[in-house]
């Protein structure tokens, strides 16, 4: 199967291959490991002189849950930027814990905007935290992640980065742009297994959160010291994925870095594009707004060519028999599904797809179903 999906993904060979082994989670080559992965993230986003990788047992959503919790006080007040779901749950999970919440909301197919931000962040003096999701993965959608950076670093508040879908591909610099942390995981454009999220949190931030969490596993200030202390997880960890998702980043550093990566993901989708605007599919998003991680097509109310009705189970049904997983929509105002681009996908692989979905719009719907 090949997964386009926004994770988890397709993976190399060898990331899988890494998993065979078995670890002895307080043993020194563990701990070796441990201490090579924390290095490799921080190295990703050039954050070597201010910031330190606190890895966490679970998805991304527990690493945002941990940060949240670990980063704010009670009586500390979030800003959360919202176009899509993903910033909507990053509200909820902080209201979820008692903290003050504020969202501001644009539609699903506009960027966030910073001016706007400013503008709020200079007459609310309460709020002490800003969330923004950098790839909103419901559509896909890229906000620009610098100019609220500056905004927010501009205004002396902290910055929560959900950069979960362009970790390891966006080029993100914390030296040239500061976010107090930033959330990944290990199974999206890292290309690893799914099991680990990940912190990379500015470090006299960080130490300054001793207790805030209300949470015992969900505390990165303690997942952190523990770290620090001994180089050891502190409850078990994923052993095999922490094997694969250093085998994974090896992979990326070989491949050229996220530029390349990135390069890569960028043929991928606009081959992707171009082949279903030639098969009779629309973009949901303006294409410049678009990061290459994922496409949004509209489902169209008619099968391409044809008087009837199109539905997407017995599309996907029939684009799964043949090898490729797709993604359903999640849009609050428009019926869509997703093709992802990410994972170890190249374009030979878009252009089977597109072979794949040409074959099956050819065929009548019902003999697709059952081919
Ligand atoms: C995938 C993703 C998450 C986390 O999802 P999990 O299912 O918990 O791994 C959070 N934010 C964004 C933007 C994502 O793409």
């Amino acid at each position: 199967m090949i997964l386009l999906t926004p994770g988890p993904l397709s993976t190399r060979a060898t990331t899988r291959a890494a998993m065979m082994d078995d670890w002895g989670s307080r043993d020194s080559s563990f701990i070796a490991l441990t201490a090579e992965l924390r290095r490799r993230l921080v190295g990703i986003v050039r954050g070597e002189a201010s910031h330190v990788a606190v890895p966490i047992q679970g998805s991304g959503t527990y690493a945002v849950e941990a940060a949240i919790a670990t980063l704010m006080k009670p009586g500390d007040k979030l800003l959360v930027l919202v176009n899509g779901a993903y910033g909507e749950r990053m509200a909820s999970i902080a209201k979820r814990m008692g903290r003050q919440v504020e969202i501001m909301r644009w539609g699903e197919s506009t960027p966030v905007r910073a001016s706007e931000v400013a503008q709020h962040l200079a007459g609310d003096s309460k709020v002490s935290h800003v969330g923004l999701i950098h790839c909103e993965t419901t559509t896909g959608i890229l906000n620009p992640f610098e100019e609220i950076s500056r905004v927010v670093a501009a205004s002396g508040r902290e910055l929560i980065l959900d950069a979960m879908s362009s970790f390891g591909a966006s080029d993100i610099h914390l030296g040239l742009h500061p976010v107090t942390a930033v959330i990944a995981s290990s199974n999206k454009c890292l290309e690893s297994v799914p099991g680990i999220g990940l912190a990379i949190i500015e470090k006299s931030a960080l130490s300054r959160c001793k207790g805030n969490s209300a949470s015992t596993s969900l505390d990165l200030h303690e997942q952190w010291l523990n770290f620090e202390r001994n180089g050891q997880w502190r409850f078990t960890p994923p052993v095999q994925v922490v094997a694969a998702t250093v085998e994974a980043l090896g992979a990326l550093e070989r491949e050229g870095g996220p530029p390349a990566r990135l390069a890569r993901y960028r043929e991928n989708f606009s081959t992707l594009v171009a082949g279903m605007r030639k098969l009779g599919f629309e973009l949901y998003l303006e294409e410049s707004l678009h990061s290459p991680v994922i496409a949004t097509f509209r489902t169209p109310k008619l099968w391409p060519g044809r008087d009837i009705r199109f539905d997407f189970e017995t599309f996907y049904l029939a684009i799964a028999e043949r090898g490729f997983l797709l993604y359903p929509g999640k849009l609050a105002d428009a019926d869509t599904f997703r093709i992802g681009c990410i994972g170890n996908v190249f374009k030979t692989d878009i252009e089977a797809l597109l072979r794949t979905i040409a074959a099956i719009l050819e065929a009548a719907p019902a003999a697709a179903h059952s081919a």
